[in-house]
């Protein structure tokens, strides 16, 4: 069946390509009904080309289409060869100055905050690369797909509007030139004829609703063919329609995610093909099987004919939009034939027919044709416009659509409006032709349907629908800022009157809202159910910039100003109509004033938050004083219908409220008021909340009677019979009263003391105070900063954004704060400048309680620090505007006065009231505040005025009768010494100090008596300032305390991951007191010549070893014969060092690890954090870690940091992630060592005896196997002294053979990834191979960071390598002997040859070190049965100098010398020559085939860089093998390090010497090594090698701006399926590939388990351990196996020294080296999987991530 189809297809492939499209395009050029004609082809052509199958073939079908379809079109539109035509249209375009590049998902955008218009005009990353916003302050983001470039729009910027590249297009073209008369009249009719036809039928095809016939077309063939096809929806998640439709097609998971994705992409895809009644039964099946919980999924059987021509349809409009680009005038053709309206009048037009049909069309063929609008309508001014319209006329059908719609904004054609609303002319244009405002706005309100009784906002028991269509409806708030965001610079009458008939409609939104969501408080019991308060702020808080942008519109125009100011003050008095009605008016009376007030009880009615008409009108009566209309034209205003006790009623119970709730009597109506209270003092709410209520009590008290608004606070708070009557205060210390009420009533009084401060003392926006808005912003950041230095992002959440995303910080910043660069971590901070402290406010009206009491605590603590008192006085205050003026007689009112006197006195008589400090502390500032602002009216005062602020005069009288009291003044006098006052001290002395200042002051310019005396207060201040030194000192020593005790407790607690580095150094400290306590590392050794191994060895006297485990704190000393003490130690694969990183080891059971290749592609690492334990104790602690995992496991499944069942464990001190341990040994070789009595042979002799001994072991081996082979034994002669059968006895004891075991094995486990076996020969291997492997990244770090060898390593390391060294040594003696001789002769071998190791590794094949290591670590086998009385020195010697001779060679063959470039110097030094001769020797043994090299210079030089890491990577080992300290040259960098390194190893300086002294086996090694079959096709080129020295591995180079990055990323396309853009792409920062991280499609199996692509990645790149940057999220991610990862820092920076994880505040980002430097550290020193566990340990939600599916 398959077959025949598609040779059926192939078939008609073939006549479909005889067609000619110039023949049909003549044939469309003659016809009479060109429609007819076209739709004819169409239906003949389009279901054989689309739609043949079960599975699309857009390659075939392209090409076809192209051919069949497209072609005649275009020879028709061009009248001639396209392939002419349409190269000569471009080129007589003039083409646009508007870039228009619609972005791609991911791509880069770029936004000027100096000079954009809104954030919504955006540059493309080419265009921003050539425009002058590159010097501005700019903002990068990564596009979420749709939307275009800005570039050329003249309206979008204020400045530089385009590019390098735009700007030439505009010399040119005069603006309004139409760009039809470009192009040729025959061809203007023939785009209109073809345009038309084409456009109609795919508006058609794309909106036809019937299943089984198509618009004006006639089926050709009807055959049976259906498609059962799945549409997108966003309720079902992948998983579930993976599995349904697994059920329901029966497919694969595979095709079954292959269906998802394109689902998910393009919103349908056919899941099955086939005739009805197939397609029907796969319907109903996913219908069945997704319809029990949500609604079902969309599925649709659909006639292949109707499924090819909607493709079809699609192809056209993508084929219009690519036409249009060749010539703005076909695509002003294109917009005029898309925007005519049809025979049916309104909405008849086919841009209007798509637009309504949008919700009903699928993702794919909306993407399509927004994109077409976006490059014709909206490219073309004249038609942009036209479109606008259209979009403004159906708007509310549009939104209703939405509305209804399931699909995300983004691909809805309401999301245009982002487009046009921005455009500040045509939103212009829309609000005064089209109404758009009022639209926008009634819109809104008719989907907000739900009321209550008074036609309020009710959103009290709404369903998740309904906030499902709240969350939808909030997008039409965004157009209504899009509308409003540039504001007027001129206003018509038409304008004025559209405006302030939107701001009606805003008026009835508000009132919709003022008063939703009230509360009543609860009393007795805890209310039930929490009721709904989210939906209200959201709304309120979404409003809250339309808010602001409202009153910013009415400021611009006075005659608006004072319209609006009427109108919302109409709404005010709607809403608070029937206010007074009802009740008794009640009378309050105090100190000889009173006031009529209604009866109100916060506390026992209703009471709501939202007030927005009232802060409205407190907002636009603060614009009448800025903007001084208030003082130019009083009498059109309508101040005198103003009620200031009606004005000041709601935002006062608003207020009172809070401080209720504050004072816990709400505590039972849960946390949702809370919430409430929260949010409307939060910085996203409060502008249009909080400080709209202050400004409106201002706005009313400033029209009142002071002592009358006092009173009715009083009233509010319910604390008038406090104050009023005379010693009521007592009341509340006798015992008997509730503690709660009283402490209830003292935060009451608090808050109201701190609701006057604030109404006297806010007076930093410009209108209220005379200030500007530089000066209130600089207020925002003084007070921020005084609580602590802050990060940029840190202050910029702090302070309000306006509706561009703006703070104006930049712009002051420099003036309060200065900036402390970022160390290694942490970020850059902003620090308050000290002369900025003085405008301190300790009421600030921004601080939340916390914040308050840590400024509060900063400042005291700096004031002590710099010795000075500390008092914290109110600040001097700009003078209030005139509106306001009469604010500050608050302070000295007679109700004022006496409230301050009440609390006075109640702090004198301390015993008999109940007061507090805060009530105390809050009298003081307002005492403060009064005498400032009494200070700044005398030093203010001009010639003719009179001062009427009088506070001084008024607080020095005493009280009246009946009570007599003392005077303010005289309290205060009596406070100052009062003991129990001792915090306040200070206050009081400045009031003082101030209140004879001030006197002064009166006294220079009148004749009042001065009070005080002077001495009295010298005196005071001297005595004050003794007691001020002692109690700095005292404070001092306080704080060094502290500080040693926190930083102990931070030790005993996770403190690591706050502060590793401080962590890191106090473990290291703590490991070099402990070393140097027991162990004398370095004895003091004379001048001499040090050497490390031979026959002159430097000898070492022992030293004892004594050693504390960190678990029973006991001490002991490390002997061969005691018991084991070890270090946790963690060995990981590691591929670091890797040159070949593509290489895996294919059957880890059958691998020999015996020789390492030199590309050092997996060695085995191991680390250690150095903490000793007994072994037994370590045991103990495993074991209960292991049960304690196993019964967690059992109850939470839940995984840990580390993995128990893999051995893993983190160290019991440092928390270090460990998977074994390694066991401390004294110096091993001395164990093995004999007398070496008889002369030592030479190299050569020491071959030719040793090659005996091999021999001789071999014979035995096979007697062993073929015993009766007694002929051979005869021949064999039994080297002299060698005794075979001698069998050592292991000198250590139990408990360390065990421990040397366990390492070894675990090396062994973790290395090849096999299943542990002690007894596997390969165990001895893989301990050598990882002590030559941990040696030699060691040795690369060294190198890199340009460190001397020794006396640089940290202790732990140091600790790790003798460790290791030691076990390395050892381990032997726990092995199979026999295996561990012939581990030796085969390597051997491989130098040596003999007859019975064939097939070795050439030497170009084997790393030198590894093969030294292992060979010096495995000759004590066969030494020990070696009683010649040669010594072991002697062979480790001759070991190393063979391995070294066969490293020179190597180098030499492979060496890479280019003879020129180089200046060389003209010694011809004995090397030179030397070497010289060895070259010319070598290229006798390889023929002519390498390359020949006459300069001696060049060779020594190369061959000194070559074998440098060798020799350095030997210099490590022999010391930590024998001990022999290190030379002090080379433990400081400097020259001749090779020469010194040379003498410490026993190598003559010039190297070519070894085979000069060893000439008699010169000759055969050479032969040996160079004849070998792969040397020669190294040199004959067919084959590849590493060449010396081999260069260090670095992460890969990353670029210095971070959007090349986003820009690269945006480029990369999923490599699965097929040129999709990738979600997640992702950098590995090893080797460079991007990788499609976190997505369906890049999934594979790994070891029987899915796993996403960064983790299949980690396994042939890292060793399971890896590296990225999410590109994206800007977000470095470390792995490290399946279940184990973080997240770290990037190594990029902004300006303020932040990184931006997630690239959420967009500011530009650079590369930080030093950052990134610590980054590639990390991953050479193997610590990647630590720092995963200590994250991890730290955070427990990483635990739970699916790292896996990374
Ligand atoms: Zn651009
Ligand atoms: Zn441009
Ligand atoms: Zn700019
Ligand atoms: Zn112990
Ligand atoms: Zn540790
Ligand atoms: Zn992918
Ligand atoms: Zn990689």
């Amino acid at each position: 069946m398959a077959a025949d189809l598609e040779e059926e297809v192939q078939a008609i492939d073939k006549s479909l390509l005889e067609c000619s499209a110039e023949e049909i395009a003549v044939k469309w050029l003659q016809a009479n009904d060109l429609q007819k004609e076209v739709y004819q082809h169409l239906a003949y052509y389009v279901p054989k080309i689309y739609c043949r199958g079960p599975n699309p073939a857009p390659q075939r079908e392209d090409m076809l289409a192209q051919h069949v379809l497209l072609g005649p079109m275009e020879w028709y539109l061009c009248g001639e060869d396209p392939a002419f035509g349409f190269p000569k249209l471009e080129q007589a375009n003039k083409p646009s100055h508007l870039c228009g590049r619609v972005f791609k998902v991911g791509e880069p955008t770029y936004s000027c905050r100096d000079c954009a218009v809104d954030p919504t005009c955006v540059l493309c990353m080419e265009c921003f690369l050539g425009s002058i916003h590159r010097e501005h302050r700019y903002r990068m983001t990564t596009s979420g797909g749709g939307g275009f470039c800005d570039c050329g729009d003249t309206e979008a910027w204020k400045e530089g509007p385009y590019c390098q590249k735009h700007e030439l297009n505009t010399s040119e073209t005069a603006e309004e030139e139409d760009p039809l008369m470009q192009l040729p009249e025959d061809m203007v009719a023939r785009a209109y004829n073809i345009f038309a036809i084409t456009f109609k039928y795919a508006v058609d095809i794309l909106t036809w609703e019937k299943e089984n016939e198509l618009p004006g077309l006639e089926m050709i063939e009807k055959s049976d063919t259906y498609y059962c096809m799945l549409f997108n929806d966003e309720v079902h998640t992948y998983e579930q329609v993976i599995y349904t439709l697994q059920k329901a097609v029966n497919c694969t998971q595979k095709e079954a995610i292959g269906f998802a994705t394109t689902v998910d992409r393009d919103g349908r895809r056919s899941v099955r093909y086939g005739d009805f009644q197939y397609c029907d039964q796969a319907k109903s099946v996913i219908v069945r099987n997704t319809s029990r919980q949500t609604k079902p999924l969309k599925v649709q059987v659909m006639h292949s004919s109707i499924v090819a021509h909607q493709s079809f349809g699609l192809k056209l409009l993508t084929w219009l939009g690519s036409v249009i680009g060749y010539s703005d005038g076909l695509r002003r053709i294109l917009c005029q034939v898309g925007l005519q309206e049809g025979p049916d009048g309104e909405n008849s037009s086919l841009v209007d027919k798509l637009m309504l049909y949008d919700s009903k069309l699928w993702k794919g063929a909306r993407n399509v044709y927004h994109q077409l609008f976006m490059s014709s309508l909206l490219m073309d001014l004249k038609y942009k416009k036209l479109f606008a319209i259209r979009f403004a006329r159906n708007y509310e059908r549009l939104q209703s659509d939405f509305m209804k719609d399931d699909h995300d904004r983004e691909f809805s054609i309401a999301d245009l409006s982002i487009q046009i609303f921005t455009v500040p002319s045509l939103a212009r244009m829309l609000i005064t032709e089209e109404n758009l405002m009022t639209t926008i706005i009634k819109t809104f309100m008719d989907h907000l349907r739900h009321r209550d009784i008074q036609g309020r906002f009710q959103f009290e028991r709404y369903t998740a629908l309904q906030a499902f269509k709240f969350r939808r409806v909030q997008s039409l708030i965004l157009d209504l800022k899009y509308v409003l965001i540039s504001k007027p610079t001129e206003w018509s009458d038409d304008l004025r009157h559209k405006f302030l008939e939107g701001f009606d409609a805003f008026l009835e939104l508000l009132k919709c809202m003022q008063g939703m969501d009230p509360v009543t408080r609860q009393v007795g019991q805890h209310i039930e159910m929490e009721p709904e308060w989210e939906a209200a702020f959201t709304l309120q808080m979404k409003l809250t910039l339309v808010i602001s942008m409202m009153q910013d519109w009415c400021a611009l125009d006075e005659k608006v100003l004072i319209e609006a100011y009427k109108k919302c003050l109409t709404v005010v008095m709607q809403c608070h109509s029937g206010f007074t009605d009802g009740e008794q008016p009640i009378v309050l009376s105090m100190c000889g004033h009173s006031v009529e007030t209604i009866r109100y009880c916060v506390s026992q009615e209703k009471v709501s938050i939202h007030l927005p008409v009232s802060r409205l009108l407190a907002g636009l009566h603060v614009l009448l004083s800025k903007t001084e209309v208030a003082y130019k034209f009083p009498e059109l205003l309508p101040l005198s219908e103003l009620s200031p006790p009606m004005l000041i009623e709601h935002p006062l119970r608003c207020l009172v409220l809070c401080a209720q709730v504050h004072a816990g009597m709400w505590r039972r109506n849960g946390f949702s008021l809370v919430n409430q209270i929260y949010y409307y003092h939060n910085v996203k709410c409060r502008r249009e909340m909080f400080d709209k209520d202050i400004v409106m009590l201002q706005t009313g008290v400033s029209m009142m009677d002071p002592n009358h608004f006092l009173m009715i606070m009083l009233s509010r708070f319910e604390l008038y019979q406090i104050f009023s009557t005379p010693d009521y205060g007592k009341r509340f210390s006798a015992e008997n009263t509730n503690k709660d009420v009283v402490q209830q009533n003292n935060t009451l009084i608090e808050e109201m003391l701190y609701l006057i401060i604030m109404i006297v003392g806010e007076r930093f926006s410009p209108g209220i105070g005379q200030v500007n808005a530089t000066d209130e912003i600089k207020r925002e950041i003084i007070h921020q900063l005084s609580i602590r230095p802050m990060a940029h992002s840190e202050l910029v959440k702090a302070l309000p954004e306006d509706e561009n995303r703006e703070t104006g910080m930049e712009s002051v910043i420099e003036e309060v704060a200065c900036f402390k660069k970022p160390g290694l971590t942490g970020r850059g901070l902003y620090q308050l400048k000290p002369e900025c402290a003085r405008n301190f406010n300790l009421y600030f009206y921004h601080f939340s309680r916390a914040e308050q009491s840590k400024a509060e605590e900063a400042q005291r603590k700096l004031k002590r620090r710099n010795r000075e008192d500390t008092a914290l006085p109110p600040p001097a205050l700009p003078p209030f505007c005139p509106l306001f003026a009469s604010l500050v007689n608050i302070l000295q009112s007679d109700v004022m006065l006496c409230i301050m006197g009440t609390i006075l006195q109640w702090a004198v008589e301390h015993n008999g009231y109940a007061w507090s400090e805060s009530m105390l502390q809050r009298v003081l500032h307002l005492l403060g505040m009064a005498l400032q602002e009494e200070k700044q009216h005398l030093e203010n005062l001009s010639e003719e005025s009179v001062v009427t602020f009088t506070f001084t005069q008024k607080i020095s009288r005493p009280g009246e009768a009946p009570n007599n009291s003392p005077s303010i003044l005289a309290m205060l006098e009596t406070l100052q010494n009062a003991p129990h006052l001792e915090v306040h001290k200070d206050m009081i002395r400045w009031i003082l100090k101030t209140f004879n200042t001030i006197k002064k002051l009166r006294e220079s310019s009148s004749t009042s008596p001065v009070a005080e005396t002077e001495g009295n207060i010298m005196e005071e201040s001297s005595r004050d300032k003794d007691k001020a030194e002692r109690k700095r000192k005292a404070e001092i020593a306080r704080l060094r305390r502290e500080k040693i005790m926190a930083q102990m407790s931070e030790m005993q607690r996770h403190f690591i991951n706050e502060n590793k580095e401080l962590f890191q150094q106090t473990l290291e400290e703590l490991d070099t007191s402990t070393s140097g306590v027991h162990e004398n590392r370095c004895p003091v050794i004379s001048d001499a010549k040090l050497t490390a191994l031979g026959p002159e060895q430097t000898r070492v006297a022992e030293h004892r070893q004594v050693v504390m485990c960190i678990l029973c704190q006991e001490e002991q000393e490390v002997k061969v014969d005691s018991r084991a003490m070890v270090l946790a130690a963690f060995i990981q694969r590691s591929t670091v060092l890797s040159k070949n990183r593509n290489k895996i080891i294919p059957d880890p059971e059958k691998y020999d690890p015996l020789f390492m290749h030199p590309d050092l592609s997996c060695g085995t690492h191991t680390g250690s954090c150095g903490h000793i334990m007994h072994a037994h104790c370590w045991q103990r602690y495993f074991d209960a870690v292991q049960a304690k995992e196993q019964r967690r496991q059992q109850r939470f499944r839940v995984h840990t940091s580390y993995d128990v069942e893999n051995g893993e464990f983190l160290c019991p001190l440092c928390e270090c992630l460990s998977n074994t341990v390694i066991p401390l040994l004294p110096p091993s070789r001395a164990l093995f060592n004999r007398l070496d009595f008889s002369v030592q042979p030479n190299l050569a002799q020491w071959i030719k005896t040793i090659s005996q001994q091999i021999k001789a072991l071999y014979l035995l081996r096979d007697e062993d196997c073929n015993s009766g082979n007694s002929e051979k034994m005869h021949q064999l002669q039994l080297p002299e002294g060698f005794r075979p059968g001698f069998k050592l006895k292991n000198p250590y004891s139990e408990s360390i053979k065990e421990m040397l075991t366990t390492f070894g094995t675990a090396t062994y486990k973790v290395g090849l990834k096999v299943h542990p076996n002690e007894e596997d020969p390969r165990v001895p291997i893989m301990c050598w191979g990882s002590c030559a492997y941990t040696i030699q990244t060691i040795e690369r770090i060294l190198a890199d960071e340009d460190k001397p060898l020794f006396g640089h390593l940290p202790c732990r390391q140091d600790d790790c390598l003798t460790s290791l060294t030691r076990f390395a040594a050892a381990h032997w003696t726990v092995s199979s002997l026999s295996a561990v001789q012939g581990h030796f002769c085969t390597l051997l071998a491989s130098l040596v040859p003999n007859e019975k190791n064939g097939n070795l590794p050439c030497i170009l094949d084997i790393d030198m070190f590894h093969l030294l290591v292992s060979l010096v670590l495995s000759f004590p086998a066969i030494h020990c049965q070696d009683f010649s009385g040669v010594s072991l020195g002697t062979g480790d010697l001759h070991l190393f100098h063979l391995v070294t001779m066969a490293h020179i060679i190597q180098i030499l063959l492979t060496s890479s010398t280019e003879e020129n470039g180089m200046d060389q110097e003209d010694t011809n030094s004995e090397e030179e020559v030397a070497v010289l001769r060895l070259y010319k020797f070598l290229c006798q043994w390889t023929g002519s085939a390498l390359k020949e090299i006459s300069s001696g210079w060049h060779l020594w030089r190369n061959l000194k860089a070559g074998i440098m890491p060798f020799l350095r990577c030997s210099a490590l080992f022999f010391h930590y093998l024998n001990g022999v300290p290190a030379p002090s040259e080379i433990q400081v960098n400097g020259t001749n390090q090779f020469e010194h390194l040379c003498s410490y190893l026993s190598l003559p300086n010039n190297l070519t010497c070894l085979f000069q002294e060893n000439s008699e086996i010169l000759n055969t090694l050479i032969e040996s090594w160079c004849s070998n079959n792969e040397v020669k096709s190294y040199l004959e080129g067919k084959r590849h090698a590493i060449s010396y020295a081999r260069e260090s591995n670095k992460l890969i180079d990353l670029p210095d701006d971070y959007s090349c990055l986003i820009n690269q990323a945006s480029n990369f396309s999923c490599p699965k399926s097929g040129g999709d853009k990738s979600r997640a792409p992702t950098l590995c920062l090893v080797c460079g590939t991007m990788l499609c991280s976190q997505s369906y499609c890049c999934q594979t199996e790994l070891e029987g388990e899915d796993v996403g692509a960064c983790t299949a990645h980690t396994y042939t790149c890292g060793s399971g351990v890896g590296i990225f940057l999410r590109v994206r999220e800007c977000q470095v991610l470390f792995l490290a196996g399946k279940t184990k990862g973080c997240f770290y820092p990037p190594p990029y920076l902004d300006d303020y020294g932040e990184t931006d994880q997630g690239l959420r505040r967009g500011n530009p980002l650079h590369l930080c080296k030093e950052r990134f430097k610590k980054i590639q550290k990390l991953w050479q020193q193997h610590s990647i999987t630590e720092e995963i566990a200590h994250a991890q340990e730290a955070n427990q939600t990483l635990v739970g991530i699916d790292w896996q599916h990374l």
